[in-house]
């Protein structure tokens, strides 16, 4: 990963965003500059230098993980948020404009920064400047992700046959969990989804005692952590053969249209075409309105990030995004039916990273 050049681009930004520095809160956006790892910090972007502030717990471990990362800062420890606050000022004295992550900064937060840490700036609210960057991801970034999707892969193929044995749904989690972790995922990417019978028509469903039983479809969501990177899967299944022609039909229909939603990913095709190809194919199957949710989302540091597969999207794919493709049919008497890829988009078409099965009947 080429953490180093991410700072010089996000200064290039400044002109539009009409700041002359910006002063980074979001801590993934930290993470993502920096590779700071911990959880308190605040990063001055200024035009000819980087400032990194933070407190005691992370004195030695952010000097660490910037120099691995190659990064150039001053970093300076605050033992308390008043030598903090004095640093920053120090550091952003002379700024006339200083930029805000308008996303990120609360109400509370941005009083004080007025009246009481930068009364002589201009506070400038910024949008997504950081997050733009982090859509395109990088060689090591795809990396890591395809290794979380991998990890996420062999997980379900090692307990995948355990559904049979009628866990109950938060029992089933626990096993894909355990076998991550095992595998080397430092967690879960998201608190992971086991929807079973009734419940797998509630598209985030948390896992319960339910018991999974025969000829039920069971909806599992879920992905793995490697070096702070997502991956983000959803399989369908059904122990023995689906009870209802109904519930046989949602899944070639999900399958149908998932497949649609994959091959029309490219660079140039816009996100909210992507999200008709999928919609087109379930309204055909007459499940317009049992389709809940949008088709995709970015991945990357977050598991829900910039671009976005839906109706309302307003992005194009361009080579280097990471998205999922996730179409779903939710009918309460029937349960529910989602599958899900995280793809990335080349010049041509995509590159699938998670490659479990898909295969609907566990025996
Ligand atoms: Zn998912
Ligand atoms: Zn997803």
């Amino acid at each position: 990963m080429d953490v180093a050049s991410r700072v010089p681009l996000l200064r290039r930004r400044f002109g539009e965003a009409g700041c002359d520095a910006l002063l980074v809160t979001r801590l993934v956006n930290i993470r993502y500059l920096t590779g700071f790892t911990g959880s308190a910090a605040l990063l001055l972007v200024r035009p000819d230098e980087l400032v990194f502030v933070t407190d005691g717990r992370y004195r030695d471990q952010s000097a660490l993980e910037l120099g691995e990362a190659g990064v150039e800062a001053r970093v300076r420890v605050g033992l308390s948020a008043g030598t903090q606050k004095e640093f920053l000022q120090e550091e952003a004295a002379g700024v006339e404009r200083l930029g805000l992550e308008a996303s990120s900064v609360s109400w509370a937060t941005l009083r004080r920064y007025e009246t009481d840490w930068f009364p002589d700036a201009e506070l400038v609210p910024t949008e997504g400047l950081v997050e733009e960057l982090r859509k395109v991801k990088d060689a090591g970034e795809v990396a890591r992700m395809a290794a979380a999707a991998r990890i996420a892969d062999e997980a379900l193929a090692r307990v995948r046959h355990r559904l049979a044995e009628g866990p109950t749904e938060e029992q089933f989690a626990l096993e894909l969990d355990s076998e991550m972790r095992r595998g080397g995922a430092s967690a879960p990417s998201f608190e992971t989804i086991v929807a079973s019978g009734p419940n797998g028509a509630k598209p985030h469903h948390r896992p319960g005692d339910r018991r999974i039983g025969r000829g039920e479809l069971v909806v599992v969501d879920f992905g793995a952590i490697v070096d702070g990177y997502c991956s983000d899967m959803t399989r369908t299944f059904c122990v023995g053969e689906p009870a209802s022609a109904t519930a046989r039909r949602m899944v070639e229909v999900v399958a149908e249209s998932q497949q649609a939603g994959v091959d029309a990913v490219r660079a140039g095709a816009e996100g909210k075409t992507i999200d008709d190809v999928c919609r087109s194919v379930i309204a055909e199957a007459g499940w317009a309105e049992a389709f809940l949710h949008s088709t995709g989302h970015g991945v990357g540091l977050e598991i829900h990030e910039d671009p976005r597969v839906a109706s309302t999207s307003t992005d194009t794919l361009v080579t280097g995004h990471v998205v999922t493709v996730e179409p779903g049919v939710y009918l309460p008497e029937h349960g529910g039916v989602r599958i899900e890829d995280t793809v990335v988009v080349t010049d041509e078409g995509c590159t699938v990273l998670t490659n479990a099965p898909k295969e609907l009947v566990v025996a």
